[in-house]
């Protein structure tokens, strides 16, 4: 069973936001191998503090913001007791959106913008994918990426992006043709 530290700021702010506690529960469900873990409040975006080893949340965070700032308690060796990931934000999402399509950012309801996405087509991936069909795709490629990286080193980012790119190129001449 994993033990959650919630900050008094947090605890406060859960009474006015329930709907954030859900979302960090349900989240953690995703990532078996953490034992313990630190959640506190932000003042204006989340953030993932080295400092204290404390994932800092707003009111607003969505699951892929909180699965974000978790990825980077993973890779943080000081703090993290289990096999820490490796370091960056891109490698921060990628090995995130390889766990679950659940965990891939929103960009059909909600307003989560990735650091893998800034070399994505999100336009045409909203337009042309439905979240559902979107999501699995995208964590297809990054579990394909996870895989060839855990083999041997690789430019497994690089790659990742490219097939979701191809995908969503392929899958817009499969419209126009
Ligand atoms: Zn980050």
């Amino acid at each position: 069973m994993v033990r959650v530290h919630y900050a008094k700021g947090l605890l406060e702010l859960f009474e006015k936001a329930p709907a954030l506690q859900n979302r960090i529960e349900y989240t953690l469900w995703f990532f078996p191998e953490i034992e313990d873990i630190r959640f506190g409040r932000a003042a204006r975006s989340a953030y993932y503090d080295s400092g204290s080893g404390t994932v800092r949340l707003t009111r607003g965070s969505s699951v892929y913001v909180i699965g974000h700032e978790i990825t980077h308690y993973l890779q943080d060796g000081r703090h993290f007791n289990g096999k820490t990931l490796p370091e960056g934000e891109r490698q921060c999402d990628l090995f995130l959106f390889a766990r679950s399509p659940a965990l891939v950012f929103d960009v059909w309801e909600g307003r989560d913008s990735s650091y893998l996405g800034k070399a994505l087509n999100l336009g045409l991936l909203k337009e042309l994918y439905s979240k559902e069909e979107g999501q699995m795709m995208v964590y297809e490629a990054c579990r394909e990426a996870v895989a060839m990286y855990k083999e041997r080193p690789c430019h497994y980012i690089r790659w990742a992006e490219k097939r979701i790119n191809e995908n969503i190129m392929q899958r817009l001449r499969h419209r126009y043709s």
